[in-house]
């Protein structure tokens, strides 16, 4: 039972409505754009990831602090960090079906389609090898060069184009490549205009200009003016890390894609500050750490990779993105930037408060340089749960779908079942729900078959099912059954925590970093 890709990515979303994962935000009035709610399963998935982030950053690095600042900030903040001036994003608008694109996107998905063409003629010609042809083979290639050839000029006029924001270009690039509106088919394009997507809105009782405050886009500003403090009161010695995980805005202009792209997500991010020139050496060994904490994931280590961006952030002298492999293809996943001084001098400049770090080692200060960790929690989620989802046909015939999640992330770690809903089964079964509680979420169920019952689990990935029979009111021994493998073994019911312990903890996933 395996759907057709373009369904795949529907049944996911289906699925995470029909199992409590993910609702629409205020559905009962027909839902809000790009903004959802964590249902009960979806809550306990997205608090286990960051719990592991949490873990691996700063419980399992000395170095590393962890901080909660607030949503709002200083309004002189988002103009110190440039983004008042410059978060912006490239829109355009077919003048037929009204629609609104990004235009970068546009330009990248046009790019994307090429890129297919190239795999489709490789994987043709890898077939027709057998009977080689050269007169085919010939042509294939003359193919293939032509496609690359137009990704380079693209790739060039597009870079040289946001580089000089030159947005008459940017909308040429798209004339040129014939680029057309999917909704109405057609190339009647506006021109291409910038668009803030910072929300605003006003603190205190009084409106006006003095008063206007933004929604944080991002979380690593409150890192950045934090810095001094958590450095003096934490005695922190460069190079030294900043973690914090919380709530970001973005007014999104194509908001799409499921919870890909929202308007109000969750970041966690590391700003890790360096000792100025020793900043290649830490991107290096951040962009190796993050794709090594993504990998003990288990969920397929080929379905990630760098992605060296083309043009650099106005703060950043290097910058990679972990992309993941979706169900709609590669896209970016988690931001490593070396960030230099920008940030520390600019708020430096416009606070007016001196942000150094003194070197006990050289005897002088300096504005650390700063290298970032950037990874989308619900991006993270979609990822993780799309990479578990499977639907699956069994030996017998049967279908079920499965998320075979890390068994230290799944919502519920454990279900207990009573085989029949009598003779003190589940009694028995009551006191080993009582048993594992303390450490881990457990439930209970006694309706349906043993089957039935194993298929629900299955659907929100809760690695062990425990089934409570006669036989274990003599024997004090359970059915222990294990998710992926469908396997089952008989355990004594004393043994039951120290088996969970081990294969339910995050413990389990640390020791893999
Ligand atoms: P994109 O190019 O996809 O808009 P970005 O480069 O603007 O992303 P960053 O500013 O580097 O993203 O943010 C860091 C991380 O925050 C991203 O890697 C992503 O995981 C997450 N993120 C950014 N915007 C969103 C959003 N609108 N919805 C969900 N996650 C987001």
């Amino acid at each position: 039972m395996s759907a057709k890709p373009e369904d795949f990515f529907k049944n996911i979303i289906s699925h995470c409505k029909e199992y409590g994962f993910i609702f629409q935000s205020s559905e009962i009035y027909d839902g809000l754009s790009a903004v959802y709610d964590y249902g009960q399963n979806g809550a306990e998935l997205k608090k286990n990831i960051r719990e592991y982030w949490w873990k691996a950053m700063v419980q399992m690095n000395e170095n590393i602090v962890g901080i909660d600042s607030s949503i709002f900030m200083h309004p002189t903040v988002w103009k110190a960090s440039g983004h008042v001036d410059a978060f912006n994003d490239p829109l355009i608008d077919n003048k037929d079906s009204k629609k609104r694109y990004r235009a970068d996107v546009l330009i990248e998905d046009h790019i994307a389609k090429i890129e297919d063409k190239i795999t489709k003629e490789v994987e043709k010609a890898k077939k027709r090898f057998e009977n080689f042809d050269e007169a085919m083979f010939r042509s294939t290639n003359a193919r293939i060069i032509e496609y690359q050839t137009k990704i380079n000029d693209i790739n060039t006029r597009f870079k040289a184009a946001l580089n000089d924001n030159n947005l008459a270009d940017v909308k040429q690039i798209i004339v040129d490549c014939e680029i057309v509106c999917s909704i109405s088919g057609t190339r009647n394009w506006t021109d291409v205009r910038q668009f803030n997507l910072m929300f605003s809105t006003s603190i205190g009782s009084v409106d006006g200009e003095g008063s206007t405050i933004y929604l944080r886009p991002e979380t690593a500003q409150g890192i950045f003016v934090n810095y001094l403090n958590v450095q003096k009161t934490g005695r922190m010695k460069i190079p030294f890390g900043i973690a914090q995980t919380g709530k970001a805005f973005r007014n999104e202009i194509v908001a799409r894609q499921f919870i890909f792209r929202m308007r109000e997500f969750e970041q966690m991010e590391m700003q890790f500050f360096v000792k100025p020139g020793t900043e290649m050496h830490w991107y290096e060994h951040w962009k190796t750490a993050r794709l090594k904490w993504h990998h003990s994931f288990g969920l397929g280590e080929t379905n990630y990779k760098f992605h060296d961006h083309i043009k650099l952030a106005h703060y950043a002298n290097a910058a990679a993105d972990i992309e993941f492999q979706f169900p709609f293809g590669y896209k970016e996943l988690e931001g490593i930037h070396s960030r230099t001084d920008f940030d520390l001098k600019q708020h430096e400049q416009f606070s007016g408060k001196k942000l150094q770090y003194f070197d006990t080692e050289s005897n002088s200060s300096y504005v650390p340089y700063v290298v970032e960790t950037s990874v989308g929690l619900d991006r993270l989620f979609l990822a993780t749960l799309s990479a578990a989802y499977k639907e699956e046909t069994l030996e017998n015939g049967e279908t079920r779908v499965v998320l075979n999640l890390p068994p230290a992330l799944s919502p519920i770690k454990v279900a207990v079942f009573p085989l029949v809903k009598k003779d003190g089964l589940p009694e028995f079964a009551e006191k080993i729900m009582e048993s594992l509680k303390y450490d881990h979420i457990v439930t209970y169920d006694e309706k349906d078959t043993v089957g039935k019952r194993y298929r629900r689990q299955d659907a929100i990935g809760t690695p062990y099912c425990i089934t409570v029979d006669h036989q274990s009111l003599e024997d004090n021994m359970v059915t222990v059954r294990e998710r992926d493998s469908m396997k089952q073994e008989r355990i004594a019911i004393s043994a039951i925590p120290q088996y969970m312990n081990e294969r339910v903890g995050l413990t389990s996933l640390l020791k893999k970093l």
